[in-house]
C-alpha cells in the first residue's frame, strides 16, 4: 500500500486503547447487526412449545435425531443458535419469553449456557433451566463430548420419556486392546529402543534417565513397550520443561524433539539451555517430514510447499551456531554407535545435540514400493531381502518385541505354545529386529529374480460361476419410505478399512440416482497410520430427517471388519437384528504379545470365534478373507475388497452391483483397482459357493509332507555316518506311543516333537527320566493343565545351545515352512543366518557375531561332545531346568484351577537365551 495505517496495525498504547474502544463501540454493534440481518439462528419443531431446547453446532443434528426417534420433535421447539457468543438477542429473546422449561445442550463447558443465563437475568425471565446441572445434579457432561446415547439418556427423562434401552451385544471375555504403535521401519522406534537399553545400564549406576517431549508422532513414545517419554508439553516446549526440571535434578535428561518442532519453536529451548548451561541431551528426530500432520516439508527438506528448491537448513549447523559444543548427526539404524554415543552424552554435563537422521518410514517405503512397481513392470526385480524367524529356534521370550515394539513381529503356534514370527504383510524388511541379537532365530533370506506373483499360478475369479446375490435386507425404497440404515466398518489402520468405507460412501453418493435419500459418512481415523483402530460409519436416511453421524449403540444394521478382534471389540454398535461379517482371524496386537498371561489367560482367535458364534448365530459370517487374499492374490490387503464382495452377495447393502463396482473403481485406481475388483468377485464367490469350493478352484494344491513325516526325516538327517537311524526311529516311535497312552488329549504331533527334540539334543540320554516325570505330570495335573505342564517339562530336557540350534537351522521342518513362504517368490533363495554364539571357557565367556555357513552348521550339529569338553557351558540353564522340574512336581494340590494355571504360566515364562532367561527366572521367582 501507498500508506500504512500505523494506528490500526501497531498495537501498542495509545493505539491498543483506541482499538479496544473501537471494538466495543463500533465493531461489536456491527457483528450484532450482521447476525440480525443474516438471521442465521434456526428454530424447528413446535415453535410455540413451552419447552425449548437451545443448542449450537454439530450436536444439533444429534438432538434432532433423538427427538425424531422419540416422536418428540412435534412437541418441543429446538433452537439452534448460530454461535455461542454473541447471541442474536433480537431473534432469541422472543423464543425465550415463551418458555417454561429451557434445556441447553452443548459440547464441553457451559459457554452458551452462561451467556443465556446472563440474558435471562437481564430480561428477568425465569424458565426452569437444565444444562450442565439438573437441580444441582450432573446434567449434560462438560467433558468428553456428547453423542446420541448420552443425549438420549439425559434429555428424554426431562421430556417425561424413558430413554429406550436397547441391550448391546458384548463378549464375556475381555479382549486385548489394540494400542497404536510406531509404523514398521519408523526411525523413532530405533531411538526409543536405544533409550530403553541405556536406561537399563544407567539404572545399574543409580542414574534415572528423564525424558521430556512434545507434540509429534514421537508423542507415542510413552506407550508400551518403550514408555520413554515422561511428560508431554506443547509443541516446542519439551526443552522448556527439561530446563525447569534440570534445576532440581541430578539425573541426566533427554529432550525428544521433531525436526518441524525444532524449526517451529524448539531451537529457542536449545538457545536457552546453552545460555543457562543445562545438562540436557537434545535428540532432534530428523525424519525429513512433518509426518504427524500429513508429511509436509520442513525447512531441512530443501523444498518449499510448492515444490520449489530451497536452501536446506541444517539443524546441526543451527545448534552449533547457538553455541552447542557437542553435536553429532547419526543414522539411528546404527544401533551400536548410537547407543555408545548416547550413553556418553547423557553422562556428561552441558548441552549436547544429536541429530538422528532417517526418513519417515511411510514416505520412504511409499517411494520404494513405487520404484519396485516400475521394476516389476519391465522385468523381475533381481534380488529381494526378507527377514525370517526360525520358529523352532525361537524361545518366545519376546525380547525382540520388547526392545523394538515392531508391529511386523507377530505370533504363531507350535508344540511349545506361542512363538514369535514375522508378519510378511507388515514387515518392511528394515532389519532392525535383527540388530537386537537376543537370539539366533533371526535370518536374512535373499530371494533371487524376485517377483511377488510371477511364479505362482494364480487363477482369477473368472473360473467361478457366481449366482445372483441374496435379496437386500434393506432396499433404497425401504429407506426412502422412512427406515434408517447404518453400516459400521472397523479394523486395523492401514489394512484397507478406509478403502471399504470410501467405496461405500462413493456408492452412497450415487444412491442409484435417487434424490429422496441422504447419507452421512464419518471416517474416524484416530491413530490409524500407526496400527491403531480405525472405524467408519455410514448412515442412509430419508432426506430431511435428522441423523447423528456416529452410530448410536445397538443401532448398526451391518458391522464389517477385515479383522476378528476389531470386529469383536465394536459389537456394541450392532442392533439386535444386525448382521456381522468378519475375518476369521486377527492381526495380533502388541498388547497381547507383551502380556505374560500370568494374571489371566490370553484371548485367542478360537475362543473369540466360539463366543461370537454362540451370541450371534446365523447373523454372523466368519470368512478367512486375509488368508484367501494372500493365497489367491499374493497379498492380504485385498481382503477388504473381498469383505465388500461377500457383504454384497449376502444382501447386506442396498446398492446395486454396478454402483458398487463403479464405486470401487472410483476409490482404487490403476492396477490395484483391477486387483481389488477381482478380490470383490472372490468375496462374492466365497458366499455364493463356499470357502472350500473357492479354495479348490483358485488355489493350486501342493503336496506338503505331514509334520510326522518331517520329524522322521529330521531324525534321519540328524544321524552322522556312524549312527543307526533305524534304531533312533524305533526309539522315537516307542516313546511317542507310550506318551500317547498317558496323554490322550494331546496331539500325536506335539508328543512326537518333544521326543524328537530330546533325541536330537543328546540322543535321548535322559529319555527314561523324562518318561518318569511325564507319568507324574499325567497323574498330578488334570487334563486341562497337562499340555502346558508337559511342554514346560519337555523344554527342561534340552538347552538350545549352539549344537542343538545348528540342527534347528537345518531341520526339514524349517525347510518346509520356508519353502511355503519363499519358494514361489523367485527362482531360488539363500540364507544369511544372524547369530551370536557364546561359549563359557572356564571363567571366561566368549561371544562373537557370526553368520554361519551351511557346512559349519552341518558339522556343528554333530558336536555334542562339546558339552562334555566345556562342562561349565550353560551351567546356569541346567540349574534352572532342574529347578523348573522340581517346581512342576510341587505345585500344591490345594490350589484351584486358576492358581495352578498361574503357577504353570510362571514356570513356562522362564524362557529365552542366556541373560534373557536368567532375568525371567528372577521375575518369576524360579531360584535354583
Ligand atoms: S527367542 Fe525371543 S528374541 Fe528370539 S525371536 Fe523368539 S521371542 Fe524374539
Amino acid at each position: 500500500p501507498a500508506t500504512f495505517d500505523l494506528q490500526k496495525n501497531v498495537m501498542v498504547p495509545p493505539n491498543s486503547l483506541i482499538a479496544d474502544q473501537t471494538m466495543l463501540q463500533e465493531r461489536w454493534p456491527l457483528v450484532i447487526e450482521s447476525l440480525k440481518k443474516l438471521a442465521l439462528d434456526q428454530c424447528i419443531g413446535k415453535l410455540d412449545s413451552k419447552i425449548g431446547i437451545l443448542t449450537s453446532g454439530l450436536v444439533h443434528e444429534t438432538i434432532k435425531h433423538v427427538l425424531e426417534d422419540a416422536g418428540l420433535l412435534s412437541e418441543v421447539s429446538l433452537y439452534k443458535s448460530a454461535g455461542s457468543f454473541p447471541l442474536n438477542e433480537s431473534q432469541l429473546l422472543p423464543w425465550l419469553k415463551g418458555l417454561e422449561k429451557l434445556i441447553v445442550i452443548e459440547e464441553k463447558r457451559g459457554f452458551l449456557e452462561a451467556e443465556v443465563v446472563s440474558l435471562l437475568q437481564k430480561e428477568k425471565l425465569s424458565p426452569s433451566l437444565f444444562g450442565k446441572k439438573f437441580d444441582g445434579q450432573d446434567g449434560f457432561p462438560a467433558h468428553g463430548g456428547l453423542n446420541y446415547d448420552i443425549i438420549a439418556t439425559k434429555l428424554l427423562p426431562l421430556l417425561a420419556r424413558e430413554a429406550k434401552h436397547i441391550p448391546t451385544c458384548t463378549l464375556e471375555q475381555s479382549l486385548p486392546r489394540r494400542l497404536p504403535t510406531f509404523c514398521p521401519g519408523c526411525p523413532h522406534r530405533e531411538t526409543l529402543s536405544v533409550l530403553k537399553e541405556i536406561r537399563t545400564e544407567l539404572d545399574k549406576e543409580g542414574l534415572k534417565l528423564l525424558t521430556h517431549g512434545d507434540v509429534g508422532c514421537y508423542s507415542l513414545s510413552f506407550l508400551p513397550p518403550f514408555k520413554e517419554m515422561h511428560n508431554l508439553s506443547a509443541m516446542g516446549q519439551g526443552g522448556a520443561l527439561g530446563a525447569g526440571v534440570d534445576l532440581f535434578s541430578t539425573n541426566p535428561s533427554v529432550v525428544l524433539m521433531g525436526d518441524s518442532t525444532f524449526f517451529h519453536s524448539g531451537l529457542t529451548d536449545i538457545s536457552n539451555s546453552v545460555q543457562l548451561d543445562h545438562d540436557i541431551t537434545y535428540i532432534l528426530l530428523d525424519n525429513d517430514n512433518t509426518a504427524m500432520t500429513g508429511h509436509q516439508m520442513t525447512p531441512a527438506s530443501g523444498l518449499s510447499v510448492e515444490g520449489k528448491e530451497r536452501p536446506r537448513q541444517s539443524m546441526l549447523q543451527v545448534a552449533r551456531a547457538l553455541g552447542v559444543k557437542e553435536t553429532l548427526e547419526i543414522h539411528p539404524s546404527d544401533r551400536y554407535f548410537y547407543k555408545n554415543l548416547l550413553l556418553n552424552f547423557v553422562k556428561r554435563p552441558g548441552v549436547k545435540v544429536i541429530v538422528s537422521t532417517k526418513e519417515c518410514a511411510l514416505t520412504f517405503h511409499g517411494k520404494q514400493r513405487a520404484k519396485e512397481r516400475e521394476l516389476f513392470k519391465n522385468d523381475v526385480k533381481k534380488e529381494q531381502v526378507f527377514y525370517n524367524i526360525n520358529t523352532l529356534a525361537c524361545e518366545d521370550c519376546r525380547a525382540c518385541v520388547d526392545a523394538t515394539g515392531c508391529p511386523g513381529l507377530t505370533q504363531t503356534m507350535d508344540a511349545y505354545g506361542t512363538k514369535i514370527a514375522i508378519d510378511p504383510q507388515v514387515c518392511v524388511a528394515d532389519g532392525y529386529c535383527t540388530r537386537i541379537k537376543a537370539c539366533p532365530s533371526f535370518e536374512e533370506v535373499i530371494v533371487y529374480d524376485y517377483h511377488p506373483t510371477k511364479y505362482k499360478s494364480l487363477k482369477g475369479p473368472g473360473e467361478l460361476e457366481i449366482s445372483a446375490p441374496a435379496e437386500s435386507k434393506m432396499s433404497l425404497a425401504d429407506i426412502a419410505a422412512g427406515k434408517e440404515m447404518r453400516i459400521v466398518v472397523t479394523g486395523v489402520g492401514g489394512s484397507g478399512v478406509t478403502t471399504i468405507s470410501r467405496v461405500l460412501a462413493a456408492a452412497a453418493r450415487n444412491m442409484g440416482g435417487r434424490e429422496d435419500i441422504d447419507f452421512k459418512y464419518v471416517d474416524q481415523k484416530g491413530l490409524a497410520q500407526r496400527n491403531g483402530n480405525v472405524t467408519a460409519h455410514l448412515t442412509l436416511f430419508p432426506k430431511g430427517r435428522g441423523a447423528t453421524p456416529v452410530t448410536p449403540s445397538a443401532r448398526a444394521d451391518v458391522l464389517l471388519s477385515p479383522d476378528l478382534l476389531d470386529g469383536a471389540q465394536h459389537l456394541g454398535f450392532l442392533s439386535p437384528t444386525g448382521n456381522v461379517l468378519l475375518d476369521a482371524s486377527y492381526q495380533v496386537p502388541l498388547s497381547l504379545i507383551l502380556d505374560d498371561a500370568v494374571a489371566a489367560p490370553l484371548t485367542d482367535e478360537a475362543s473369540i470365534r466360539t463366543e461370537l458364534t454362540q451370541k450371534l448365530g446365523e447373523r454372523l459370517e466368519l470368512i478367512s478373507f486375509k488368508e484367501l487374499s494372500q493365497a489367491i492374490l499374493g497379498k492380504s490387503v485385498y481382503a477388504s475388497a473381498m469383505v465388500l464382495g461377500a457383504a454384497f452377495q449376502k444382501g447386506l447393502f442396498p446398492f446395486s452391483l454396478e454402483d458398487l463396482r463403479d464405486a470401487l473403481s472410483e476409490a482404487v485406481k490403476g492396477g490395484e483397482g483391477k486387483t481389488n475388483l477381482q478380490a470383490f468377485e472372490i468375496g462374492r464367490a466365497v458366499v455364493a459357493l463356499g470357502e472350500k469350493k473357492v479354495r479348490d478352484t483358485l488355489i493350486e494344491s501342493e503336496d506338503r509332507p505331514s509334520e510326522m513325516q518331517l520329524l522322521k526325516l529330521s531324525l534321519i538327517e540328524s544321524c552322522a555316518a556312524w549312527e543307526d537311524s533305524k534304531k533312533l526311529l524305533k526309539v522315537w516311535g516307542q516313546s511317542v506311543a507310550s506318551l500317547q497312552e498317558l496323554f490322550k488329549d494331546i496331539s500325536e504331533e506335539h508328543l512326537a516333537q518333544y521326543v524328537h527334540d530330546l533325541l536330537i539334543f543328546d540322543r535321548g540320554a535322559k529319555l527314561s527320566e523324562f518318561h518318569e516325570l511325564c507319568k507324574q505330570i499325567s497323574s498330578r495335573y488334570e487334563a486341562s493343565h497337562q499340555a502346558q505342564a508337559l511342554r514346560t517339562l519337555a523344554k527342561t530336557f534340552f538347552i538350545k545351545d549352539e549344537v542343538f540350534v545348528a540342527h534347528l537351522m537345518l531341520s526339514p521342518q524349517k525347510r518346509a515352512h520356508d519353502e511355503a513362504r519363499f519358494k514361489k517368490l523367485g527362482t531360488s533363495y539363500r540364507y544369511k543366518f544372524i547369530n551370536r554364539p557364546s561359549f563359557d571357557l572356564g571363567s571366561r565367556k566368549i561371544e562373537f557375531d557370526l553368520s554361519p555357513k551351511m557346512w559349519m552348521l552341518k558339522s556343528m550339529r554333530h558336536l555334542r561332545v562339546l558339552r562334555k569338553l566345556l562342562p561349565t557351558w550353560h551351567a546356569k540353564e541346567k540349574l534352572l531346568a532342574s529347578q523348573i522340574q522340581k517346581n512342576l512336581m510341587s505345585v500344591p494340590a490345594k490350589f484351584d484351577s486358576n492358581e495352578i494355571r498361574q503357577e504353570l504360566q510362571k514356570l513356562e515364562n522362564v524362557k529365552g537365551y542366556r541373560e534373557v532367561r536368567y532375568k525371567k527366572a528372577e521375575t518369576y521367582g524360579v531360584n535354583p
